[in-house]
C-alpha cells in the first residue's frame, strides 16, 4: 500500500510540473524531471538489458494498449525479456523471459546484437514476439533459399494468454534465416513481418498473416541481393519500415555495397559501408509496390531500378546508417537517416551525425549538415514545416544524453528543445517510438555502463523518466 502510494506521488508531481506542454517534443526545459521520491525510486525500470539492447531498427520494441505498456529488449544470454507498465496504478511487473535464443549461450563468442526482440500485440491481444536470427546455421538449417547464413535462429513467440507477459510459447510460423525484424499491424488487423532472409548478402522479404500471426504466408522478396559484374561485391540493403496512410507501408532503404574481402579497395576488406537514400511504397491492398510519384515498382527491387526510379538522395563520399522514416499530415515523408565521413580507421567508418530529408510534394530537399548531433533515434512530423527528433547523443565530455530536437522551417534548423535524459560517461542505444504510445511512454533507451555488457533500461515520455521502485529493478523472473 506505501508503495503504491509512492509511486502514485513520482507520477503525478512531474505531470503538474510540465502542465502546458502536450504533445510531442517542443518545451523549452533543460533539467530532466526529478522525482520527490527519489530516494526510493529508480529512473531505471530494469537491470538486466544487455549489450545493444534496443535498436531503431527491430522495432517495434514496444506497444501501448488500454493504459498498459508493455517493452521488450535483450536480455541476458540474448534472450528476450518483456516488461509492462500500468499507467493507472504506476505498477511495472516483470521482466520476464518471453523466448530463448540459440545466440548468446557460447561465451567464446561476442554479444552478436542481431537477434534483439520486436513486438506487436494482434487484434486478439495476444502479444508476439521475434527474435534470436542471424542468418540460421546451415548444419542446423539447412540452405538459405534467399541468401546466406552467419549465426542464430529466428524466432516467433506468442502470449499463452491475452495481453499477459508471465508466459510464452513458440510457434513455428517462419523461416530460421531472418534478421532485422520489424513488424505492421494494419488497421484491418493483417500483421506484415518484414526482415532480411538471411546474413549480409541476403533478399529483403516480408510475410503476411491474416489470423492474428498464427499462420504467415510464404516470404515475398522485395529488396534484391544481387552480385555486381562490375566490382567484386554484392549489393545489399537496410530497409526501415513503419505504416503509412491507410493500407500502405513506407520503406526507406541505403545500400550496402557487400565487398568480398579480397575485391575491397582498402586493407580493410569487407566494410559496414553503406550509402546513398531510397524510398518507396508498399499498397497491401492490392500487393503492389511504387515511387513516390506512384509509379509501379519491379520487386524484389534490384540496385539499378532503385537508383532510377526510388533515389532520395546520393550521400557522396559520406557513409549513412538508415535510420526511421514518417509521414507529416500531408502524407509526405520524413527520413532520419546518420551520415558521416569514413575515416578509415575501422570498419564502420567513423561516427555519424543525423541528417533530414523530405518529400515536399514534387521533391526531396533537406540533407543539411550541422544541424543536428551525432546521434541516433526517432523521427515526428507535424506540419511538413515541423519536425522533430527525440535522439541519443554525447555531449563534448562524455555524458550521455537522450534530448528533442524540433525544427519549425522544414529541417533546415534544429533547436535542442528539451532534455529528457543525461548521465556522466554512458552512452544510450535507443529505441524508435513505442507503437501507439502513450505520452508517458514514448521510448526506451538502455544506458551502456563502463566495463560491462549488463544495461540500466529506461522508459521515458513527456513526464520524464517512467520510474519504479528500487527494490523491485533488479528482479528477473524466468
Ligand atoms: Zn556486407
Amino acid at each position: 500500500m506505501i508503495r503504491k502510494l509512492m509511486v502514485a506521488g513520482a507520477i503525478a508531481a512531474p505531470t503538474l510540473m510540465l502542465t502546458g506542454c502536450g504533445g510531442y517534443a517542443a518545451t523549452t526545459s533543460t533539467t530532466p524531471v526529478v522525482s520527490p521520491n527519489s530516494a526510493q525510486m529508480s529512473d531505471h525500470f530494469a537491470e538486466n538489458g544487455l549489450g545493444n539492447a534496443v535498436a531503431v531498427i527491430q522495432h517495434p520494441a514496444g506497444e501501448h494498449h488500454d493504459g498498459i505498456t508493455y517493452v521488450s529488449y535483450q536480455g541476458p544470454k540474448e534472450d528476450p525479456y518483456v516488461a509492462s507498465y500500468n499507467h493507472e496504478t504506476g505498477e511495472w511487473f516483470g521482466p520476464f523471459k518471453a523466448g530463448i535464443s540459440i545466440m548468446g549461450k557460447d561465451p567464446s563468442r561476442k554479444i552478436d546484437n542481431h537477434g534483439k526482440p520486436t513486438m506487436i500485440i494482434d487484434n486478439a491481444g495476444y502479444i508476439h514476439i521475434f527474435f534470436g536470427g542471424h542468418g540460421g546455421v546451415l548444419d542446423l538449417h539447412g540452405e538459405n533459399p534467399l541468401g546466406n547464413h552467419h549465426y542464430g535462429e529466428n524466432k516467433h513467440v506468442v502470449s499463452k494468454r491475452p495481453l499477459d507477459i508471465t508466459e510464452w510459447e513458440e510457434l513455428d510460423t517462419i523461416p530460421p534465416f531472418g534478421t532485422y525484424n520489424q513488424v505492421v499491424k494494419m488497421d484491418n488487423g493483417d500483421i506484415y513481418l518484414f526482415y532480411r532472409h538471411g546474413a549480409h548478402r541476403s533478399d529483403w522479404v516480408y510475410h503476411k498473416s491474416t489470423d492474428n500471426g498464427r499462420s504467415f504466408g510464404e516470404p515475398v522478396s522485395f529488396l534484391k541481393h544481387k552480385r555486381r559484374d562490375d566490382l567484386a561485391a554484392v549489393d545489399s540493403w537496410y530497409p526501415y519500415v513503419t505504416k503509412g496512410v491507410g493500407d500502405e507501408i513506407v520503406v526507406n532503404f541505403d545500400y550496402h555495397l557487400c565487398w568480398d574481402g579480397a575485391g575491397a579497395p582498402d586493407a580493410r576488406g569487407h566494410t559496414a559501408n553503406r550509402q546513398d537514400m531510397f524510398y518507396m511504397v508498399f499498397d497491401t491492398g492490392d500487393g503492389s509496390w511504387s515511387n513516390i510519384e506512384g509509379e509501379q515498382l519491379p520487386i524484389p527491387l534490384t540496385r539499378e531500378v532503385a537508383e532510377e526510379k526510388t533515389l532520395v538522395a546520393r550521400s557522396g563520399d559520406l557513409w549513412s546508417f538508415n535510420g526511421p522514416v514518417t509521414l507529416d499530415n500531408k502524407g509526405y515523408p520524413h527520413i532520419g537517416i546518420t551520415m558521416g565521413e569514413d575515416l578509415g580507421v575501422s570498419k564502420t567508418g567513423g561516427p555519424k551525425e543525423m541528417r533530414h530529408y523530405r518529400w515536399t510534394g514534387t521533391e526531396w530537399v533537406g540533407g543539411k549538415a550541422g544541424v543536428l548531433p551525432i546521434a541516433n533515434g526517432a523521427i515526428v512530423a507535424n506540419d511538413p514545416e515541423d519536425v522533430s527528433f527525440l535522439l541519443a547523443s554525447r555531449s563534448d565530455d562524455g555524458d550521455g544524453i537522450v534530448s528533442w530536437w524540433r525544427s519549425a522551417d522544414g529541417g533546415m534548423s534544429f533547436k535542442q528543445t528539451r532534455e529528457m535524459l543525461r548521465r556522466p560517461n554512458v552512452s544510450f542505444a535507443i529505441s524508435t517510438f513505442i507503437r501507439n504510445a502513450h505520452p508517458d511512454a514514448q521510448i526506451m533507451v538502455a544506458e551502456r555502463l563502463a566495463g560491462t555488457d549488463r544495461r540500466n533500461m529506461y522508459l521515458l515520455g513527456e513526464s520524464g523518466l517512467v520510474q519504479r521502485p528500487k527494490s523491485e529493478t533488479g528482479i528477473t523472473r524466468p
